[in-house]
C-alpha cells in the first residue's frame, strides 16, 4: 500500500483532512475548494467520504474506474467513493462483517446519487453468471421506479426524494448478491394535493401524462394536457434537463425488469390517473329540509363519482376528497414497496452477509416548516447522533484495539435535541400524540399552549444545557409558531396542520368505499374498509409510527459497520463551477466534519499497517533497504530510530504505526523525494 501522492498533492489540496496543516475552518474550505476547482469532489477523513455535488457529469464512474478501485486498499488511490464501496464489500465478503452505508447531506447534495454508485459499483464487483445478474438488475431497476412514485422537483432539487429510503442487500458466503429488502419512511404525502410555488408534484403524474400512449391514455380517460388537472401545478411543469417521456417508458422498462405483471403496471396506472381525476372532483352546496348544508359532486355522472354517504360542509368535502387522494397515493407507494420486495427478496433461508444502503431526506429549513420538516429534521437528527456515537466508538475502539491509550474528546453531542422530540414522557412527539388523544376540543393552537407551558415550565428549573434550551422561545416568535435549535441550525415550526398530519385520519365511510370499490387494488390498499373487520381502535398516530420505525432503524445500524458519505451542496444555484464559501461552511459545521477531523488527529492523525508503511518508507534507511529480514513491525521501529524522528511523535500498535503529526508523514515523503 502507498501513500498515495496525490493525498499530499498542493496543487489539488490534500486528499485526507487529517494532513492539512496548520488545521483551521479557513484552511478546511480552502482545501475542499481547491479539489472542487480541479473536479476532485471526493476527499477523506480518515475513513469518511466527503462528497461535494459536482453538477455536471464527471468521467469518474467508468467501467475502467470501477477496475481501478477494485480490490485496492482504501488509502492507494485518489479519494472516490468507489474506494469507500469496495473496502465496505470487500470488509463484509472477507471479515462477514455486516455493513451499513450512511449518506447525510442536505436537499440537492447528491445522497441519492451517491447511493447509485454504492449500489452499481458493488453490482459491479460481486459475483457473476446468469442468475446473479438477474438478481443485480432487479435490484438496480428498482431505483427508478421509486423515484418516479416518491421523488419531485422541488426548489432546492429537480429530483428530490421526497421519502426515507433503507436497502439492505443480501449476500451470500461467497459475496454474491441474493437479494434486498426496502423500507420506506413517510412519504411527504402532502404535495399530492399541493405544491408549494416552484415546486411539482411527483413525478409519475407528468410522465404518465408526457410519454404513455394515445391509446393508454384514452383507456385511463385521461387528458395530455397538465393544465386540465388542478393537483398538478403549472408554474413549472416542465423541468429542464427532465425528460418525462423518456422517464416513462424508464419506468414502464423497470418496473418490467423488476417483476410487475402487465395487469399490475394497468392497475397502479389506473390509481395514478384515480388520484388526478379525484382533484377535479368539485361540490356544490345543497341546502336541506333540517337547515343543514350538504355538499353533492358537482357532476354526478363524472368519472370519479364516489358513492358514500358523508354529510359534509362544502370545506369538509374538499378536505375529505384531499386526505383520500393523499391515502389512495401514499398506500399506493408503500404497497409499490410492499411488490418490489416481493420480488427482489432473497430466495434462500441460508445466513446472509448485509449490506445497508441508507438514502434519507436531508436536513431542511424552509421559509415556512410544518408536520412533514419536523419529522424530517428528527430523524436527521438521530442520524447525526449516530454518527457522533459511532465515530467516537469506532475511535475508540481502535485505540482499545491496539493497545494505545485513549484520551477523551469534547464533542457536542445532538442527545438533547433528540429527547426533546422523543422523550416518552414530555418530549414533543408524546405531547402531540397525547394532544391528539386527548378528548375535547384538539387544536393546533391548544397543542402549541402545551408545549410553551411544559418546555417553559422546565425551562426554568434546568440548566443551559438541558433538553428544554433547545425549545427556543423568545419575544420575537410568531404566535403560531415554535422554534428548535437543531444541531444544523434554528428552525421555527408552524403548527398549523401538526394535530391533523399526526392523526391522519380518513373518514371510515370513505375506507369503506374505496374497499367497495370494483378494483382489486383499491381494495387492497383499503384493508380497514372492509365491513367485516371493524375495528374501533384508533390507528397509531403518524409521529408514533414514525419514531417507533426511526428507532427500529437506529437499532440496525447500530449492529453494522458504518460507512460515511458526507454530502455537500456547493452552491444553491444547482450550477457547475460555483462553490459559495458560507454555504459550503455552513453545512460543514453542522455536519461536524472539523470535530471529525479533531477527533481523528486528538490522539494520532495517521495510522497505517506496519508492512505497507515499511515498503514504502525501508528505501531511507540502510538496515531495512532492500530487504528486511524480520517482523515489520521491527523494520518500523529501526528505521524511525534511523531517522531520529522524536519518540513522542510515534505509538506502536499491535498492527499499526500510529503517527501524531501530520508534518512527520510529510518530513518521510520528502525524504523519499530526496
Ligand atoms: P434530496 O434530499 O432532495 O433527495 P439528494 O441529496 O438526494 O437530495 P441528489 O438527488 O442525489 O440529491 O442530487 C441532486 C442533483 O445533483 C442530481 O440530480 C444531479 O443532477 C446532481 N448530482 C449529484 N451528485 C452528482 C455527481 N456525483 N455527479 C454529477 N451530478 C451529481
Ligand atoms: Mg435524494
Amino acid at each position: 500500500m502507498e501513500v498515495k501522492t496525490s493525498l499530499l498533492d498542493n496543487m489539488i489540496g490534500v486528499g485526507d483532512m487529517v494532513l492539512i496543516e496548520p488545521l483551521s475552518e479557513d484552511t478546511f474550505i480552502e482545501n475542499l475548494k481547491k479539489r472542487f476547482d480541479h473536479s476532485e469532489i471526493y476527499t477523506y477523513i480518515g475513513s469518511v467520504v466527503i462528497s461535494m455535488n459536482p453538477y455536471k457529469s464527471l468521467p469518474i464512474y467508468t467501467a475502467e474506474k470501477v477496475e481501478e478501485y477494485r480490490n485496492r486498499n482504501f488509502y492507494e488511490l485518489s479519494p472516490h467513493i468507489y474506494a469507500l464501496a469496495d473496502e465496505a464489500y470487500r470488509s463484509l465478503r472477507d471479515q462477514d462483517k455486516d455493513q451499513c452505508i450512511l449518506i447525510t447531506g442536505e436537499s440537492g447534495a447528491g445522497k441519492t446519487e451517491a447511493s447509485k454508485f454504492v449500489m452499481s459499483y458493488v453490482a459491479a464487483v460481486c459475483g457473476k453468471g446468469q442468475e446473479v445478474n438477474k438478481v443485480k438488475e432487479q435490484l438496480l431497476q428498482s431505483n427508478p421506479v421509486l423515484e418516479a412514485f416518491g421523488n419531485a422537483k422541488t426548489v432546492r432539487n429537480d429530483n428530490s426524494s421526497r421519502f426515507g429510503k433503507y436497502m439492505d442487500i443480501e449476500f451470500d458466503f461467497k459475496g454474491d448478491p441474493l437479494g434486498g429488502v426496502i423500507s420506506n419512511y413517510l412519504l411527504e404525502k402532502s404535495r399530492v394535493v399541493k405544491q408549494p410555488r416552484g415546486e411539482r408534484n411527483f413525478h409519475i403524474f407528468y410522465q404518465l401524462l408526457s410519454g404513455a400512449s394515445d391509446d393508454t391514455l384514452k383507456k385511463l380517460k385521461l387528458d395530455r394536457d397538465f393544465s386540465k388537472y388542478n393537483y398538478l401545478s403549472l408554474d413549472s411543469a416542465t423541468v429542464n434537463g427532465l425528460d418525462d417521456a423518456a422517464s416513462f417508458r424508464t419506468v414502464r422498462n423497470a418496473m418490467q425488469i423488476v417483476g410487475f405483471m402487465e395487469d399490475e403496471v394497468q392497475s397502479i396506472l389506473e390509481l395514478v390517473a384515480a388520484v388526478l381525476k379525484l382533484g377535479n372532483i368539485e361540490f356544490k352546496p345543497e341546502s336541506r329540509c333540517n337547515g343543514f348544508d350538504e355538499s353533492r359532486i358537482k357532476d354526478k355522472n363524472g368519472e370519479c363519482y364516489i358513492d358514500c354517504n358523508l354529510r359534509l360542509l362544502l370545506f369538509q368535502a374538499y378536505y375529505a376528497r384531499d386526505a383520500l387522494a393523499k391515502n389512495l397515493y401514499s398506500r399506493l407507494f408503500s404497497w409499490l414497496v410492499t411488490r418490489i420486495n416481493e420480488s427482489i427478496k432473497a430466495q434462500t433461508k441460508t445466513h446472509k452477509k448485509v449490506m445497508g444502503v441508507l438514502d434519507i431526506y436531508g436536513f431542511e429549513i424552509f421559509e415556512d416548516n410544518s408536520f412533514e420538516q419536523f419529522i424530517i429534521n428528527y430523524c436527521n437528527e438521530k442520524l447525526q447522533q449516530i454518527f457522533i456515537e459511532l465515530t467516537l466508538r469506532e475511535e475508540q475502539e481502535e485505540y482499545i484495539r491496539e493497545g494505545i491509550e485513549w484520551t477523551n474528546i469534547e464533542y457536542f453531542n445532538n442527545a438533547i435535541i433528540c429527547d426533546l422530540i422523543e422523550n416518552n414522557k414530555n418530549g414533543i412527539l408524546a405531547m402531540l400524540d397525547e394532544e391528539c388523544l386527548r378528548p375535547g376540543t384538539v387544536t393546533d393552537e391548544t397543542f402549541l399552549d402545551k408545549l410553551n407551558t411544559v418546555c417553559a415550565e422546565h425551562q426554568h428549573f434546568e440548566s443551559r444545557q438541558s433538553k428544554n434550551s433547545k425549545f427556543l422561545t423568545d419575544h420575537s416568535l410568531p404566535h403560531n409558531c415554535f422554534r428548535i435549535q437543531h444541531y444544523a441550525g434554528k428552525v421555527l415550526y408552524r403548527v398549523e396542520g401538526f394535530v391533523d398530519k399526526n392523526n391522519d385520519l380518513l373518514y371510515r365511510d370513505l375506507s369503506q368505499a374505496m374497499y367497495k370499490a370494483n378494483h382489486s387494488l383499491i381494495k387492497i390498499l383499503f384493508p380497514e374498509g372492509n365491513p367485516a373487520k371493524v375495528n374501533l381502535k384508533r390507528p397509531p398516530t403518524a409521529g408514533f409510527q414514525f419514531r417507533a420505525s426511526v428507532g427500529t432503524l437506529m437499532k440496525n445500524l447500530l449492529t453494522k459497520n458504518p460507512n460515511y458519505i458526507r454530502c455537500i451542496k456547493p452552491n444553491d444555484e444547482k450550477a457547475a463551477h460555483i462553490f459559495t464559501d458560507s454555504l459550503v461552511c455552513h453545512q460543514a459545521r453542522y455536519l461536524g466534519l472539523m470535530e471529525n477531523v479533531r477527533v481523528r488527529r486528538a490522539g494520532y492523525a495517521f495510522r497505517q499497517p506496519y508492512e505497507p508503511c515499511l515498503e514504502r518508507y525501508k528505501m531511507l534507511c540502510k538496515q531495512t533497504w532492500p530487504h528486511w529480514k524480520g517482523p515489520a513491525r521491527k523494520g518500523v521501529e529501526v528505521l524511525l530510530k534511523n531517522l531520529q524522528v522524536p519518540a513522542e511523535e510515534f505509538a506502536y500498535g499491535r498492527s499499526k504505526i500510529f503517527i501524531r503529526n501530520p508534518r512527520t508523514l510529510f518530513f518521510l515523503e520528502e525524504k523519499r523525494r530526496q
